[in-house]
């Protein structure tokens, strides 16, 4: 059996976790266990990761440098949100451009539908 050991291009990016508000329905956290302390009330039914409510985004759970080496340090707890975006998406697309980094080419976007996170250092 052959194993990709291709590393992911999101653990040389990390833009999209400092771009867009992360929003989800509050039970959201719970289920995926993630800290309480790692998102913040939006409204009674509705919560962000802290960071990610601002002019200039940026989740407090994101480590390292956007663009060069980052980490999810709540990888196996983050909220859906960050589960459903994909490498390579349009979301990425634009989260790179807010950047300065160029899209993903096809052969990397198809690595890794957002398992990269999971190797975020
Ligand atoms: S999904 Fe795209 S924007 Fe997000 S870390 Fe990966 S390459 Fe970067
Ligand atoms: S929880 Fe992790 S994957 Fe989601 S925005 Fe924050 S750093 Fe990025």
């Amino acid at each position: 059996m052959s194993h990709d050991v291709t590393p992911s291009p999101c653990t040389r990016c990390g833009a999209c976790c400092a771009s867009f508000r992360v929003s989800f329905y509050w039970a959201d956290a719970a289920s995926h266990g993630l800290a309480e302390d790692c998102y913040e009330a939006l409204t009674p039914v509705m919560a962000c990761m802290k960071g990610t409510y601002s002019k200039a985004p940026r989740c407090t759970a994101l480590s390292g440098q956007i663009g060069q080496q980052v980490a999810c340090t709540v990888y196996e707890h983050r909220p859906g949100p960050c589960r459903e975006l994909q490498a390579g998406d349009d979301k990425c697309r634009l989260a790179r451009q807010r950047h300065g980094l160029p899209p993903l080419l096809p052969a990397s976007s198809k690595l890794v539908p957002h398992e990269p996170r999971q190797s975020h250092p």
